[in-house]
């Protein structure tokens, strides 16, 4: 797994923070892992919004299994948290990243709703919002499917790698350790 350091991407680690669904901070260290697939992917992302004025804002990236259950207990609805019992969240195999688009200052662009916002305006394909969310969502799900990302139908902000199911899920003790304590 590679931390992400890209001069075009920010960090806003929300579950490092108390500004999270749980109100209470869930990793120990503001780290950013991503499987190599996925950080090449994601590199890709930021030259490309940088190509077009744009930065990155990265909310989450890899999430050990232990934290997808605080998560769930928190909010057990599939809808937007995946429930760790059955095939676990993509973010837990480190091939997920959870995102949003800055201008070249690093002010985070409107997009309808704020990060891990559970209604329904979070969804893609909403006719509810204002134009300028509408377009700076599709710029977003523009730089990231032609970079090699999938969306998600139910979160704007969650992208990732296709086949998912084809990468193993990340909870080695050394690498749940450089996100947090178990
Ligand atoms: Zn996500």
């Amino acid at each position: 797994m590679f931390a992400i350091n890209h001069e075009a991407v920010d960090l806003d680690l929300r579950y490092a923070t108390a500004d999270n669904l749980t109100g209470s901070p869930i990793y120990t260290h503001a780290v950013a892992l991503l499987h190599p697939d996925a950080h090449s992917a994601l590199e890709r992302s930021a030259d490309l919004a940088s190509a077009m004025g744009y930065r990155i804002i990265v909310f989450d990236a890899y999430r050990p299994s232990i934290a997808q259950w605080r998560l769930w207990e928190a909010l057990p609805d599939p809808k937007f948290i995946a429930d760790p019992r059955a095939a676990g969240s993509t973010h837990s195999r480190g091939i997920a990243i959870d995102l949003t688009l800055a201008d070249s200052t690093g002010k985070p662009l409107e997009m309808g709703t704020d990060f891990d916002e559970m209604c329904i305006q979070s969804y893609h394909g909403r006719l509810d919002l204002d134009r300028e969310a509408h377009r700076n969502r599709a710029i977003l799900l523009g730089i990231m499917t032609a970079t090699g990302w999938e969306h998600q139908p139910y979160e704007w902000w969650h992208y990732n790698l296709p086949d998912p199911l084809v990468y193993q899920k990340k909870d080695d003790a050394e690498t749940v350790a450089r996100i947090m304590r178990i």
